[in-house]
């Protein structure tokens, strides 16, 4: 634990010590990449503890996903101490859950009501057919409810009973809410009773990260927050402490023509004049833009295994790169195959996640209903996730794919590595777990300790920094994604320059920009050009790379860590 008191705000900026240390009332942070908004936010929180005497209890501090509400927990843990552990700390599902479990009779559930598994929905799907109230109907019969209704049911709730509000208000009378630029009408909604027009509302984010409008989340609510809340006070952060100056200065030109910041700004507070361009690689397959990612993370980590040895690279540079420094993301999902296989065949580590939900991944439901109706089994959960995959692996290895819905022993072992960090994180607490996979995102289950190359779709980076970063496949019709036979309006567009701008500034020290000429597309191959969002950037800032020299990664084996 730090000391608390006046050293507290000694590691903030002039700036982020306004926001800090600011009074009660409503607040709205405005800031770019990596000017340190999530570090802002932790440290508010502590100050009004510490300095304030404001309860831990009476703070509310929301987050998009479970991972980011537990590097925000650990961080409070490291401010504070023992009694942030009062301090709630929620995703909105979790909120919602939270709700409706303290309110399960007025919800009209009974107390063991439990979240759908996927099969579960199927079913009833099924049964209902088109018809929407038959299918909350049916939910209902079972005890069930859906993902979906873990806010719009404490919402319905809520604003049904004022005296419940009040409740509520006073118990969290302090709220953070962290990448605001996402929340959806409901959340917003959620917000808006847990809170009064003048309440401690403090809502952090940049409307130029908002990505997730294709799940219902709306920018214009982070645009109007002033209107809503009222003598909100406004604090902008302009000073970047992530990305090293090119960096930082290609990722401003490439958000520039569609910024929804009126006078936006990000200064680099780091002036290392030494840092590389960023680098541009254009390939010539999808195959030798994977070739080109192995390449490079073998020089760049190769230099450690040499330091080790030399206490040298050859070109006398010290490299102190691990392969967990490094992420390689992507658009799409599909794109992680060909870099994962060639990654595997160098022997280098990885571990993929994308921003999807956990229990949509093949395997995760089986095996929640598996542990879910295991009582007997002993052990830790790790251990019982591991073994519950054995038992079903060998299982799903016997019938047809027909019979297991089209899950095979590969996609179970596939999540059991996803699930093993969760349920390792979990303890325990089974119930805990299935209720984080019913409700979590693959990222969730990063692991930001691993000792592997990291590979996330871009929707999943979100919030997350790597010194080292990839951004593959940057082309036309990839991203900007676009579906054949349609065309993007202005705003999809906008959009997908905003997960381009959410993309290059993870990056600390490196960034790699890629494109291939040639790609199966839509299961044809197809001539592809770079992204028009390339061109917003000064050739000035980019380094063009080519294939160097004709050296194959597989004639040399990767040296491990
Ligand atoms: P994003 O929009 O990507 O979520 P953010 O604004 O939340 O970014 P943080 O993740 O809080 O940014 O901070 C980015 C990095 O800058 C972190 O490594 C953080 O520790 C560092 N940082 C932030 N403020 C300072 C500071 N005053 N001094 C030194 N380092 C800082
Ligand atoms: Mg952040």
């Amino acid at each position: 634990m730090e000391e608390v008191g006046t050293g507290l705000l000694d590691r903030l900026d002039a700036m982020q010590r306004v926001a800090a240390s600011a009074p009660g009332g409503p607040m709205l942070i405005v800031a770019g990449p990596g000017t340190g908004k999530t570090r802002t936010l932790t440290h508010r929180i502590a100050y009004l503890c510490a300095e304030l005497n404001v309860f831990p209890e009476r703070c509310l501090a929301i987050t998009f996903t479970r991972r980011a509400a537990e590097e925000l927990r650990a961080r409070l843990d490291g401010l504070l101490g023992p009694v942030a552990e009062d301090v709630t700390v929620a995703t909105f599902h979790s909120l919602g859950l939270t709700i409706l479990r303290e309110n399960a009779k007025a919800a009209g559930l009974p107390a063991a009501f439990r979240i759908a598994d996927d099969t579960e929905r199927a079913e009833i799907r099924a049964e209902a057919g088109t018809d929407d109230l038959a299918y909350a109907k049916l939910l209902r019969a079972r005890d069930l409810v859906d993902l979906d209704e873990l806010v719009s049911l404490p919402v319905r709730v809520l604003r049904d009973d004022p005296a419940l509000v009040r409740r509520y208000r006073d118990r969290w009378s302090w709220i953070f809410v962290d990448e605001y630029q996402d929340v959806d009408a409901t959340q917003y909604e959620l917000l808006r009773l847990l809170s009064p027009p003048d309440g401690n509302l403090c809502a952090i984010g940049d409307p130029d990260q908002a990505i997730y409008s294709f799940r219902g989340a709306d920018v214009t609510y982070f645009l109007r927050f002033s209107q809503d809340f009222v003598d909100a006070r406004l604090v902008r952060l302009t000073r970047n402490y992530r990305s090293s100056a090119p960096i930082l200065a290609a990722a401003v030109q490439a958000i520039a023509p569609s910024s929804l910041v009126r006078g936006r700004r990000l200064d680099p507070a780091r002036l290392d004049l030494e840092a590389p361009l960023v680098g541009l690689y254009p390939a010539g397959s999808v195959a030798d833009e994977a070739d080109f990612v192995v390449r490079t993370v073998d020089d760049l980590v190769g230099g450690l295994s040499h330091r080790s040895m030399d206490a040298g690279r050859a070109d006398g540079r010290t490299s102190t790169v691990s392969f967990a420094d490094i992420a390689v993301l992507y658009r799409t999902d599909a794109q992680a195959a060909p870099i994962v296989d060639a990654l595997h065949r160098a022997g280098v580590p990885v571990q993929k996640r994308s921003h999807n939900r956990l229990r949509d991944r093949p395997g995760v439901a089986a095996i929640a209903r598996e542990l879910r109706h295991a009582d007997g089994l002993s052990g830790s959960l790790a251990a019982r996730v591991r073994l519950t995959g054995q038992v079903l692996a060998e299982r799903f290895s016997a019938p047809t794919l027909d019979a297991t819905g089209g899950v095979g022993p590969d996609d179970i072992w596939s999540a059991v590595e996803v699930l093993t960090p969760l349920a390792r994180r979990c303890g325990d607490d089974l119930p805990a777990f299935l209720g984080q996979l019913a409700t979590g995102a693959e990222v969730d289950a990063l692991d930001p300790r691993a000792e592997a190359v990291t590979l996330l779709t871009l929707h999943a980076a979100k919030g997350l920094e790597f010194p080292v970063v990839f951004l593959v496949g940057c082309e036309d019709g990839l991203l900007p994604l676009r579906f054949p036979g349609t065309d993007n309006d202005d705003e999809q567009v906008a959009e997908e320059r905003r997960l381009f701008f959410v993309g290059m500034t993870r990056a600390q020290d490196r960034l790699y920009l890629s494109h291939s000429r040639r790609r199966l597309r839509h299961g044809r191959d197809a001539d592809c050009v770079p992204t028009p969002f390339l061109s917003a950037i000064d050739a000035g800032l980019l380094e063009r790379l080519g294939e160097s020299e004709p050296r194959r990664p597989k004639d040399r084996q990767l040296r491990l860590l």
